[in-house]
């Protein structure tokens, strides 16, 4: 039995969802998997392109798993946290090698490609197979605590009370379960915002217990990590001049594009151990020609 909150919010979605194309009725289950890769630290606005561009180039697993692991990193662009194409790349091979090119429709097996973690496995479970199991981003975990416990903000981890609160609130079938966790996550993004939620125009408003309660406020909010002059700004100007080159930059070309040597060498000591950076015999560096 479907819980009090599941028609009105699924109602709610019918009627405001966003038409995103990873959400449409023919999105493959590579489509949603990249999907969920990029959205992982990056906004729908930005991997709406991004998503597009990497799905013409590479349709399927095997067409990525053919190309070398630094056109992945090319291709990915301005995107933020690179290593998300090297991980996408790794799966593309793995599917490949593995299971005959195909995304795996259990989220057990989802779980073991690389760099995939219980969220995105149980979200491609779900929403590519419509698999029933607990679909708990941060969007989905702020209005289920606001709405149900009347906490104003989540902790930092996923606790084993909050999977279970979600798990008791899945409808019985796997689409259906699909259906309420795209639609509360979509809650979450277009009207229960972090700072400021929109209850005036919330479907269960009348049912959710932190606005019953007066709305108490959440502990402080923690400022946003600063980019300018991090190790990540850093790293992600050195990998700019490598995608723009055509072929192995030298190592004093790299030494002009940021100031600071000791953070540049750090730097590029991090993109060379995630794999995003190979150094070839002469010193010169270059996007990853061929899979670790
Ligand atoms: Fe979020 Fe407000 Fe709706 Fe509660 S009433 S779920 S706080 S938008």
């Amino acid at each position: 039995m479907s819980s009090q909150y599941a028609a009105p919010i699924v109602g709610w979605y019918q009627r405001n969802a966003r038409d995103l194309p990873w959400r449409r009725p023919d999105a493959s289950p590579w489509s949603i998997l990249v999907s969920e890769i990029m959205l992982q630290q990056t906004q729908v606005a930005r991997v709406l392109p991004a998503h597009a561009a990497w799905l013409e180039r590479w349709p399927t697993p095997s067409a990525l798993a053919e190309a070398a692991p630094g056109d992945a990193v090319r291709q990915w662009g301005r995107l933020g946290y690179p290593r998300r194409a090297i991980r996408l790349h790794a799966i593309a091979k793995q599917l490949t090698e593995q299971h005959d090119g195909r995304v795996p429709s259990s989220a057990k097996t989802l779980a073991e490609l690389p760099g995939i973690g219980s969220y995105t496995a149980a979200a491609v479970a779900s929403f590519a197979f419509g698999q029933r199991e607990p679909v708990l981003d941060t969007n989905v975990r702020r209005v289920l605590g606001r709405l149900v416990t009347g906490q104003a903000l989540p902790g930092q981890a996923t606790s084993v009370a909050e999977r279970r609160m979600a798990e008791s609130l899945l409808p019985p079938d796997g689409r259906q379960a699909a259906r309420w966790s795209v639609a509360v996550m979509e809650l979450g993004a277009l009207v229960c915002s972090v700072a400021r939620p929109a209850c005036e125009r919330c479907p269960v408003a009348e049912l959710c217990r932190w606005r019953l309660s007066g709305s108490p406020p959440s502990p402080p909010h923690r400022p946003g990590v600063r980019y300018e002059g991090t190790d990540r700004h850093c790293r992600g100007t050195l990998l700019a001049v490598l995608r723009a080159a055509p072929g192995a930059v030298a190592a004093q070309e790299l030494a002009g594009a940021w100031p600071d040597p000791v953070q540049r060498d750090r730097s590029l000591a991090g993109l060379i151990a995630d794999g995003l950076v190979t150094q070839l015999p002469d010193g010169s560096l270059t996007l990853p020609t061929a899979s670790a």
